[in-house]
């Protein structure tokens, strides 16, 4: 399940739930739970290392899937080249590999250098400075400008830049915030990205920031969890005895007191810097694996149902862990989400195969375990832009993520309002299983389902709840519920051979939403209300879509949209708009800029706060 996505999974799961009624358990389930607990300890093992999407534990899952489908007898619907992006599809295998922007690394080529008095410094790589995980690659000259913590807040009363000139400047602040107490009013603003935002809306040229005095050396060289969104300007770390350097011993003591007493700390100095940072983006490649089963009616074989769950999970942690040490270690992610990549096998075994007992399906069946969804719905996204068999031909899309911690026989079923005929399917379908199902309407979420259903195709999302492991490297194969899932698993079964068997396809239909903001108050958390792609490579945020009766609904706004500006300050991707939203209240009238085909097109968005 990815990340960024779960606030809005929060909602649509436990606002929106109307317990559906149990049926008294009679029948178990039919999937073996020794089986499951087989593949489950595989896809979780020490070998395949987390699964990380690019990686070789990812690699060997997507082998060891293939051949299980090979074994079932699917056809294969992608290529034999797991690595090659421009691998035709030819049916010989089952991958279809896509290439992602997996963040960027340390380059060698960075540099540091300082004027003063007409002498010049050169700093070291490693040992004095360092480029920050969220610094642009490029270069940067400029005089320096102090500018205490960096806290440039005119709401909020605090601002850093007062006095001193930003514009065409590298700007030196310290890092964190005033006293660096975690309840001041001010702690909001300690986010490197706000920081770093606002110096390059102020047209500052490079950011260079302080690192504590008593910080530890390994602070400095630690360079993890760069994300291909950088900040758009070049920023350097350096060690607070460099900065002492450059003010003048002792003044920086002085300077940081007073900065941390609130008061304005800020002055121009005699320096000059020449900044460069090498932080090269990476691309790496990661494959959906796709298996087909043809249907046995010579017209409905030509509708296909899908059913799907990711197999890749955050490898040694990464953007994506909730662990609280960022030391790398093993996310196992057993239940998130091994345990939906087992849904699939098994349910492979149950239609494929050449049994006498193999259930016959009218119309044919995709069975896929999608990668990259841990970075933002890579996989599925892929797909529903190049799909193998034409989207029109998809009547349903089942997804299973995280169905491995069944608790008291009680799940979630979301999506359910997603087609007319769902509760017709699945209220039969859970007959004689007696799980309690917690329905939700919403086919947004946080998991590949949500790409189809952006293609209006009607969806159902299995998931067995959020739990104190999520994302985290305890989320291990000894916690699964084995005989719950396998339970889990045939209610997917039953869902999917009455889809599959439906006298007519389904119609798809957008559920109505509850609303998800109070729209008046002040105060609190603002809402958009906007649906950001998170896959798009574009300069801006590309939309998906927008949520009915939200504020950017309202104002206008539309899938296709890119989001450019928000109010005066320039949008680069998703953190920058996430950083600019923080920055106004409920009830703000924005005026948001975006990209509309070859038009760019002002919409004035009233903004509302957030229902918590
Ligand atoms: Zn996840």
């Amino acid at each position: 399940m990815f990340a960024k996505y779960k606030t809005v999974w929060r909602v649509s799961a436990f606002a929106l739930v109307a317990l559906i009624g149990a049926f008294p358990a009679s029948a178990q389930s039919a999937f073996s739970k020794e089986r499951v607990q087989e593949h489950l300890q595989y896809l979780a093992s020490d070998e395949l290392r987390g699964r990380g999407s690019g990686d070789v534990g990812n690699q060997k899952a997507a082998r060891y899937i293939a051949k299980e489908f090979a074994s079932y007898g699917l056809k294969p619907l992608g290529t034999r080249r797991q690595n090659d992006t421009n691998a035709p599809i030819d049916g010989s295998g089952y991958f279809q590999p896509f290439a992602f922007n997996a963040g960027r690394t340390l380059g060698k080529q960075n540099r540091l250098s300082v004027e003063r008095d007409g002498k010049t410094t050169k700093y070291r790589a490693q040992k004095d400075f360092q480029p920050s995980t969220l610094s642009s690659p490029g270069e940067a000259q400029g005089e320096v400008v102090f500018a205490g913590y960096g806290i440039h807040e005119p709401k909020a009363n605090h601002d850093d830049y007062q006095g001193v000139e930003i514009k065409d400047r590298v700007v030196l602040l310290l890092s964190g915030t005033p006293g660096n107490a975690p309840n001041s009013p001010l702690a909001e603003f300690g986010d490197m990205r706000r920081k770093a935002f606002n110096a390059r809306e102020a047209g500052a040229k490079a950011v260079i920031v302080v690192l504590p005095k008593e910080s530890d050396p390994q602070d400095l060289t630690r360079f993890t969890h760069a994300t291909s969104a950088h900040s758009g300007i070049p920023i350097a770390r350096v060690r607070y005895a460099v900065a002492e350097e450059w003010l003048g011993a002792g003044v920086l003591d002085s300077a940081k007191a007073q900065a941390d007493k609130g008061e304005t700390a800020s002055r121009a100095l005699n320096v000059k810097i020449s900044l460069q940072t090498d932080v090269p983006p990476q691309t790496k490649v990661t494959a959906n694996v796709i298996g087909f089963i043809e249907g046995s009616d010579p017209v409905l074989k030509n509708e296909v149902v899908i059913v799907g769950a990711h197999l890749d999970h955050l490898g040694m942690g990464g953007a994506g862990s909730l662990s609280r040490s960022s030391k790398p270690m093993i996310h196992y992610g057993a239940d998130d989400n091994a345990s939906g990549t087992t849904g699939v096998l098994m349910l492979a075994a149950h239609f494929g195969g050449s049994g006498a007992n193999r259930p016959v399906l009218k119309r044919s069946l995709i069975l896929m375990c999608f990668s990259g969804e841990e970075m933002g719905l890579l996989g599925s996204a892929y797909y529903t832009r190049k799909p193998i068999l034409p989207l029109e031909r998809v009547t349903a899309m089942l997804n299973m993520d995280m169905i491995g911690r069944m608790k008291n026989d009680e799940m979630i079923l979301g999506g359910t309002g997603t087609a007319k005929e769902w509760k017709e399917i699945f209220t039969p379908a859970n007959e004689g299983l007696g799980i309690k199902i917690s329905s939700s309407d919403n086919g947004f979420g946080a998991s590949d389902h949500f790409s189809f259903f952006l293609q209006n195709k009607p969806v159902l999302f299995f998931f067995t709840g959020l739990h104190p492991d999520y994302h985290t490297p305890t989320d291990t194969v000894d916690k699964i519920n084995f005989e719950g899932e396998a339970k889990v698993i045939q209610l997917v079964a039953n869902c999917l051979e009455r889809t599959a068997n439906f006298p007519t396809s389904l119609t798809f239909q957008k559920p109505v939403q509850t609303a998800q903001s109070t729209g008046a108050g002040r105060g609190g958390r603002v809402y958009f209300g906007s649906i950001p792609n998170y896959s798009a490579t574009v300069v801006g945020v590309l939309l998906d879509g927008v949520r009915e009766g939200s504020p950017a609904e309202k104002g206008g706004l539309k899938q296709g949209d890119i989001i450019i500006k928000f109010g005066e300050k320039s949008v680069k991707n998703v953190e920058d708009y996430t950083v600019a939203l923080q920055q106004y209240k409920p009830g703000d009238k924005v005026p948001v800029t975006v990209k509309r085909g070859n038009d760019t097109v002002v919409l004035m968005v009233t903004l509302a706060a957030r229902k918590e």
